[in-house]
């Protein structure tokens, strides 16, 4: 695979998946566009320009609309098109039903969903003026499954699921491909939050018998943002080892 001359806009590149995505793509040969809330990028950064890769980065809230047009207008003044998003940023405030707080389901809402709108809306116009995009959205397992204590954020893991594939309806004759990765549980800052019972719960439900990494995720995301892929849109990749 390989991404020369291709910028790639991440989001919540900072850490975890989307740092490892960043890399990936990087090592690939895009340039990148790292963006998160966290004023934390400048590892990342240095670690793709040491390749000799562009890498622009952006402090920026998936949720500020504005914010998301002026940066997509000052990356194509920078980079020219963008060829590669990946709509990574997600965030999880777990509770049971019962207990869960309005705020809760809305914040969850408003990044995990509203955050891909956002940054999609702002993209999407550049990348079928040139008749060329790869769109992935991160979805998840529980998206598919369910989880106990996750109805706000397994709800915005299976939307997105609806928004890929319609969006892949709309713009597959315009060049772009809209698709989608499901990852399992991933061994990343989101899953060490939950305790030992939890994690040891989880484990027995994976044929593969441990956590993904990172890395896992970042593959098939590579994959499906390549030409070896241009023939797949609208398609959820699950990634999982083998627990649903
Ligand atoms: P993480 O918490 O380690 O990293 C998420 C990054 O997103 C952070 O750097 C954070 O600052 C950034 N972010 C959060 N809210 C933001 C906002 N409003 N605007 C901009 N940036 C924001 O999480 P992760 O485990 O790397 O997860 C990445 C994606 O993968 C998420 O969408 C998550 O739902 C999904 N996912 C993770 C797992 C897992 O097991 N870790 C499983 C399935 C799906």
């Amino acid at each position: 695979m390989n991404f020369e001359g291709q910028a790639a806009l991440i989001t919540g590149a900072g850490r975890g998946i989307g740092k490892t995505i960043a890399l990936k793509l990087a090592v690939s040969g895009a340039d990148t566009i790292l963006v998160d809330m966290s004023p934390e990028m400048d590892d990342v950064r240095k670690e793709i320009e040491g390749m000799n890769r562009k890498c622009l980065t952006f402090q920026v809230d998936v949720t500020d609309l504005e914010a998301i047009y002026a940066m997509v207008n000052n990356i194509i003044e920078e980079l020219g098109e963008i060829h590669i998003l990946v709509n990574n940023a997600g965030i999880t405030q777990d509770n049971l039903f019962m207990r869960m707080k309005p705020e809760q389901w809305s914040k969850v809402i408003d990044v995990n969903l509203n955050g891909v709108f956002n940054v999609t809306k702002a993209v999407i116009r550049s990348m079928v003026k040139q008749r060329y995009g790869k769109i992935i959205n991160i979805s998840s397992v529980v998206g598919f499954s369910g989880n106990p204590g996750q109805v706000n954020y397994s709800s915005t893991k299976s939307a997105l699921v609806g928004f890929t594939k319609s969006l892949a309806r709309e713009v597959g004759t315009r060049g772009v491909t809209v698709n989608a990765v499901a990852p399992g549980f991933i061994d990343t800052a989101m899953t060490q939050a939950l305790n030992e019972s939890q994690q040891e719960a989880i484990l027995q439900q994976i044929p593969l018998g441990r956590m993904g990494d990172a890395g896992d995720i970042a593959n098939a995301v590579a994959f499906l943002a390549s030409k070896e892929a241009s023939y797949i849109t609208g398609t959820v990749l699950h990634v999982n080892g083998g627990m649903y």
